[in-house]
């Protein structure tokens, strides 16, 4: 069982044998097998959506951002894009990068690399057609990734997006703790992770959050520019800063 070890391994390591540990691999890994963690904009921070569209949440979302001026990268899967076409082609009409998160939010760790490969080009595919935007970005469910599975979305020539920063958006708690956590992890140039919906995982079921979304959206982007960093998408955030790799292998 290869999960339950690297979760006890991680814990073992703790916070700064972990920034260690990264470091010594990423100085070697990263090159040539990274996913981008991080940009080197200085005055700017990316903001990412993960699990939509949702029909609740994504027209109210749209509208807050519009009113906020911001646009942000929204990682779709394509089961809810299909159901929705509207609302994807909602998100590249206003100015947010539309990614990809999957067809469905299935580990691709539990494919080989060819079914893998098979997935991502036919998920990604159909995203670009319900969008009409190309589709550059990827970023695997869970965070979970093999080399198979990495090697797999670069030969799709997907870049493999993950992040810097989480609010742990999956956990109930008042939406000043979950903003609180998500800028405490940020910096300039940071990736935040944040979920407009919250897919139900086979492994722990379905987590339940009882906060607005969309509150959430709007403290995240007047706490950001409080700290002097303006949001924006990753593909910005790549292009004026460039990127940051790290080896991002998990189960
Ligand atoms: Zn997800």
């Amino acid at each position: 069982m290869v999960t339950p070890q690297y979760w006890k391994l991680r814990e073992q390591l703790g916070p700064r044998g972990r920034q260690r540990v990264r470091a010594a691999v990423d100085a070697v890994v990263a090159p040539v097998l990274g996913s981008v963690r991080a940009t080197g904009a200085t005055t700017r921070a990316a903001i990412t959506f993960d699990d939509g569209p949702d029909p609740e949440v994504t027209p109210r979302l749209l509208a807050a951002l519009a009113e906020a001026g911001v646009t942000c990268t929204f990682f779709v899967l394509v089961v809810q894009a299909r159901r929705r076409p509207d609302l994807v082609r909602a998100l590249s009409a206003a100015g947010h990068e539309v990614a990809l998160h999957g067809d469905d939010h299935r580990r691709l760790t539990e494919l080989g690399h060819r079914a893998a490969h098979r997935c991502l080009v036919t998920a990604r595919d159909e995203l670009q057609s319900l969008s009409g935007t190309p589709v550059r970005y990827y970023r695997p469910p869970y965070g979970a990734q093999s080399v198979a599975s990495y090697l797999a979305a670069r030969r799709a020539r997907l870049e493999v997006v993950v992040w810097s920063a989480d609010a742990d958006d999956w956990t109930d708690r008042p939406v000043e703790q979950v903003v609180q956590a998500g800028l405490t992890g940020l910096a300039g140039g940071g990736i935040l992770l944040l979920h407009e919906r919250l897919e139900p995982d086979p492994r722990n079921g379905a987590p339940t959050t009882s906060f607005d979304r969309i509150d959430m959206a709007r403290r995240v982007i007047a706490g950001a520019r409080e700290r002097g960093w303006e949001p924006g998408t990753v593909g910005e955030l790549v292009r004026t800063g460039g990127a940051r790799r790290t080896a991002w292998f998990r189960p």
